[in-house]
């Protein structure tokens, strides 16, 4: 359990991190604002610790006729999204380092299974600077929400088995501060649209405008985006894990959030709860290694300096959103800025270069785990799974066996989730020849 000072802890570590940073890809202009998301790690050996692993930000997402089918762009640039593909960076850095050096604070392997395990005490947080985008964000207005101290809320509701979600908004929010005396006439609202084949939003006037328990696709500029929102995005975290599919093959067991925290902002504990917990409580069947997992919810006292409501407090002329992301992880020289999906400063003329991509993007985190399968099968040994060179981005993630399985139960529940079109996943990246 941990101790009440523990989001405004994490707060100000992941705010003195960005502080920390140099001035590129920050906002610039005094109307600017952005997302910040970090995953801090704790330690309990050799003595209690906590430390931000991934700083990133970003509040842009691709419409779909900006996708790439070779891996090389970022679709997605919520911060909380690249938050943990940089996870998945930092994590594929530590398998290097345990089988090159046998010298990781996070990892040990088993070179009899050849699977990786975390060390024991290590527990992960999601620190975000505002609610996620999507189910999450639609609660209503009241003066309690807007000006939320802080509260500890706790993510485990076992004593209060939820039962499934009825996209009926008038009882669900009409009763969500039961508490208080207060009658509900409108309520926060979501950019991210309720996706194809499911219920609709009524857009009423005042509290009637959404649903609440929906799948949504995010916003994007002109035609819509193929990437789902950051509350239904994190929802798949609690089932499937943050490792992803291709280091779940790599892992002995996924990696889950032991907490989310988020800065100060409008927040209502109910709205996270529905939209993260609740929603996928009636996933069954999942392999073993896997459950729903239940993240302690908090929310911090205090506010992150470029969020879109400290810019708002500061200027009386609309805000922007900045188009930059920072994308930085605990690794010695690491940080890069994106825009567009690809890195900053580059031309369109170049813009297809291998040199145009983040070392997130899908193409460059396949490069990373090849290169890891690589020196793991330099010993002849039997693999955890099957290698060839033209294996595809998507053959890979096939071979996660049990992460496939998790998944699929997971849309059993959430059957009109916009699933990206195989082709797009389809790429291959040339391993690289033993020096
Ligand atoms: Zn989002």
């Amino acid at each position: 359990m941990e101790s009440s000072d523990f989001p405004d802890e994490v707060a100000k570590l992941c705010y003195k991190h960005f502080k920390k940073l140099p001035k590129k890809g920050k906002p610039q202009g005094i109307r600017d604002w952005t997302l910040l998301a970090c995953i801090a790690m704790s330690k309990e050996y050799p003595k209690r610790s906590l430390k931000v692993i991934t700083l990133t930000t970003g509040t842009k997402c691709l419409g779909f006729s900006q996708l790439s089918d070779k891996g090389d762009v970022l679709f997605d640039s919520h911060a909380e999204v690249l938050a943990r593909r940089s996870f998945i960076k930092f994590m594929m850095h530590h398998m290097l380092l345990v089988l090159h050096k046998n010298d990781s604070e996070i990892l040990t392997y088993n070179e009899t299974d050849k699977k990786f395990n975390l060390r024991p005490g290590i527990a992960f947080h999601l620190f975000v600077s505002h609610v996620p985008c999507g189910d999450a964000a639609i609660f209503p207005k009241n003066p309690e929400n807007e000006e939320n101290s802080g509260e500890l809320v706790q993510g485990d509701c076992e004593e209060n088995p939820s039962k499934k979600l009825k996209l009926d908004i008038s009882n669900e929010l009409d009763n969500s501060n039961n508490n208080s005396s207060y009658a509900v006439h409108d309520i926060y609202r979501t950019g991210a649209k309720c996706v194809d084949g499911d219920v609709q939003d009524p857009k009423m006037p005042g509290k009637d405008f959404h649903v609440i328990g929906a799948l949504r696709t995010k916003p994007g500029r002109g035609d819509p985006t193929w990437s789902m929102s950051c509350s239904d995005k994190i929802a798949l975290w609690n089932v499937c894990g943050i490792q992803g599919a291709l280091l779940s093959s790599l892992l002995e067991a996924p990696v889950y959030l032991s907490s989310i925290i988020f800065g100060k902002c409008p927040f209502d504990s109910k709205a996270i709860q529905r939209a993260v917990i609740e929603r996928i409580s009636d996933v069954t069947f999942l392999p073993s290694q896997y459950y729903i997992n239940k993240p302690m919810i908090f929310q911090s006292t205090i506010k992150f300096e470029f969020s879109k409501g400290s810019i708002e407090d500061r200027i009386d002329c609309p805000s922007i959103a900045c188009p930059m992301s920072i994308i930085w992880c605990d690794i010695p020289g690491f940080l890069e800025v994106a825009v567009n999906g690809r890195k900053q400063g580059f031309t369109k003329k170049n813009i297809n270069k291998p040199s145009a991509r983040v070392s997130i993007c899908k193409s460059m985190l396949l490069e990373k785990f090849q290169e890891i399968i690589q020196v793991m099968s330099e010993d002849f040994t039997q693999m955890p799974i099957e290698v060839k060179d033209n294996f595809t981005y998507l053959d890979y993630k096939h071979m996660a066996k049990s992460y496939q399985e998790a998944k699929s139960v997971f849309w059993k529940i959430f059957s009109t989730w916009k699933r990206k079109p195989d082709n797009l996943q389809k790429f291959i990246v040339l391993r690289k020849k033993n020096e």
